[in-house]
């Protein structure tokens, strides 16, 4: 369904201006007033468009930033899988000192306890320089 009156319509929704003739028709016109609502939407969403555009230098900030901070993780990575396996060797150790410390010989445990210490420190040290990365 379509008006012969549409166009002046849609130029009375952008102007603001409506002539009087006009204003009775469109109360009366089904097409003329879907014309004016869909005119209207249209109108302002090119006015939204336009004042959400956002300037070129926040956008280059905003991406350099997305691009550190992918650039960050991508950089943790080796170390967190490190940290983890540090864990794992400090929790393998401490098995097999237990195991070592249950056995019957001092000598063993001697040795078990300097291992264990041993092992101790480089785990603390290793995971003491993950975390200062960080
Ligand atoms: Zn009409």
């Amino acid at each position: 369904m379509t008006c012969p009156r549409e166009q002046e319509v849609i130029h009375a929704v952008r102007s603001g201006q409506w002539a009087e003739g006009l204003r009775a028709h469109f109360a009366e016109c089904e097409a003329c007033s879907e014309t004016a609502m869909v005119a209207g939407f249209m109108l302002q969403a090119a006015e939204t468009a336009e004042t959400a555009a956002p300037e070129a230098g926040f956008v280059w900030w905003k991406s350099q930033l997305r691009a550190r901070r992918e650039a960050a993780v991508r950089a943790e990575k080796p170390i967190i899988v490190a940290e983890r396996a540090v864990a794992v060797a400090a929790l393998l150790v401490g098995v097999w000192a237990a195991a070592w410390f249950s056995s019957e010989s001092p000598a063993l445990a001697v040795a078990a306890v300097g291992g264990l210490i041993l092992a101790g420190l480089t785990a603390g040290s290793a995971l003491l320089y993950a975390w200062s990365r960080k």
